[in-house]
């Protein structure tokens, strides 16, 4: 739609012949700079700090970022909690008793191999120098030129070291949480105690984790400081090998339900030398990041490694009593373990589009950016515009907005030219933007423009909430399949 008012046919679209204009006219070259530049611009995510001159690998995230990577986890909740009845929800604490810690392993087995280099006094994973660069110019891998000095790898321990008590001397040492799986463990009794759950069931638990990861960075893909989704799932013995292919398929297919495209997303199992002392299986779901094949969510079959452990450290019996067979037994665990900040980045690479539009009113062509997020996942719903800021369009348009954001998370954006408020709704992802022009003061009806097709409808304003939260929650599916 231009400033002149609604057009016969549909103003956003560019012919394919227009010059510029590519085939299938989109881009399909998706690369971690595009994607860190939209989110800085649109006030997503920002390096944290930033002021000070930022801290290695943290993230501040804005307005936009806090509403998706809120809704990601909602989504994760929906699944966990909302549409099944054998998962309970848990929040432990960050702070823990240090035992829990020495009694999961991490106290000694939770490092990674670190090798400085003497010469420019920077530091590596050792298992990782084929894929790194070291900081000097012309760049090789680290080790590689003539004037490197590794030193042979040492262990490094990842988790923050802290203390509880308000002098450092005499406090206890404490650690900051590197997963949130062992918060779950720790309760298991007290869950089975007041759930009244018999297995097969489940914990789930979202938090915040700290890794001091030697070499983070990919922007949010690896940072110091993230957010988990973790479900553990608690199953008769020999029932585990059956459970974990269950929570493979069932977590692909929650990628894939939010739109992510099937052919960026695959499992791949561990290699035996791959995996972790308390594990017999582990699958990672991966997605095709511009850096490749990565690790989206890791699913495990911890056996009963866990609370056996803490049932040694602690003393306490956590076991299953069945009080129909008389049988007691220590439950397997099945782990389908998520990363809240990775998932986030996943879903913005793949729903970030480009593609040529014309400009409103001028014939000519220009790059539009946009998030095909699926309308569930996107941070704002519906945006709210009155193509000019008089004749009472203003005022229509904020009644309009109060109306509808009961029902969806909604925006009023009034100031600007029409189509420089479009593209900034594109670049957010918002799936409808409304738009209040003359004839709504006349009949009461508002465009309604879709982000994916371009496509504009006039609507009633009456219903209108209910009307985009039917479209928000419909099944939908991602236009980049074509
Ligand atoms: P990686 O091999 O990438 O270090 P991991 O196998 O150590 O990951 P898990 O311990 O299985 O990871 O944690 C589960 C999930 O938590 C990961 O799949 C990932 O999504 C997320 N995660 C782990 N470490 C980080 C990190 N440093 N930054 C962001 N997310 C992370």
């Amino acid at each position: 739609m231009s400033e002149a008012g609604a057009r016969p046919h549909n103003p956003d679209v560019l012919s394919p012949d227009a010059p510029g204009a590519q085939a299938d006219g989109s881009s399909d070259v998706v690369t971690m700079e595009k994607i860190v530049a939209l989110c800085k611009r649109r006030g997503f995510v920002f390096p944290s700090s930033e002021i000070y001159g930022g801290v290695g690998s943290t993230y501040d995230f804005g307005h936009y970022g806090v509403l998706l990577k809120g809704n990601v986890k909602h989504e994760w909740w929906r699944a966990m909690l909302q549409e099944r009845d054998d998962i309970v929800a848990i929040d432990s604490a960050i702070l823990q008793h240090p035992r829990v810690w020495e009694a999961s392993g991490h106290l000694t087995g939770f490092t990674d191999p670190l090798a400085d280099c003497r010469t420019c006094g920077q530091r590596f994973r050792a298992d990782h120098l084929q894929e790194l660069q070291c900081g000097r110019k012309p760049s090789k891998h680290p080790g590689e030129a003539e004037e490197c000095s590794l030193t042979a790898a040492r262990d490094f321990n990842l988790m923050f070291e802290t203390t509880i008590g308000p002098v450092k001397e005499s406090g206890a040492t404490a650690y900051l949480r590197p997963e949130t799986a062992q918060g779950i463990f720790i309760n298991f009794k007290n869950v089975l105690q007041f759930a009244r759950k018999k297995p097969p069931f489940g914990i789930a638990q979202v938090g915040k984790s700290f890794r001091n990861e030697i070499t983070p960075g990919n922007f949010i893909f690896r940072t110091r400081e993230f957010e988990q989704m973790e479900m553990e799932y608690f199953v008769p013995p020999p029932e585990a090998q059956e459970w974990f292919s269950y929570w493979l398929a069932e977590r692909e297919r929650w990628y894939m339900n939010l739109g992510i495209r099937p052919d960026h997303l695959r499992l791949r199992a561990h290699e035996q030398d791959e995996l972790s002392h308390y594990s017999s299986a582990t699958s990672d779901v991966e997605y095709l990041f511009p850096i490749g094949w990565s690790e989206l969510e890791g699913i495990a079959n911890r056996g009963d490694y866990d609370l056996t452990r803490h049932a040694e450290f602690s003393g306490e019996k956590l076991e299953y009593f069945d009080q129909g067979t008389g049988e007691r037994y220590v439950p397997h665990v099945i782990e389908p373990a998520a990363g809240a900040d990775r998932a986030t980045l996943a879903f913005i690479v793949d729903a970030y589009d480009e593609e040529l539009v014309e400009r409103e009113g001028t014939g000519q062509g220009e790059r539009r950016t946009l998030l095909r997020l699926h309308p569930r996942l996107a941070p704002v719903k519906a945006a709210v515009l009155p193509l000019v800021s008089k004749d009472g369009q203003p005022e229509l348009a904020r009644e309009v907005y109060h109306a509808v954001r009961g029902r969806v998370q909604a925006e009023y954006d009034g100031g600007g030219a029409i189509g420089r408020r479009y593209r900034r709704q594109d670049e957010i992802g918002t799936p409808f933007c409304i738009t209040i022009d003359h004839q709504s003061l006349e009949d009461r009806t508002v465009t309604l423009r879709d982000r994916d097709s371009l496509a504009q409808e006039r609507v009633p304003i009456e219903g209108l909430g209910e009307e985009l939260e039917r479209r928000v929650n419909a099944p939908w599916r991602t236009p980049k399949l074509g």
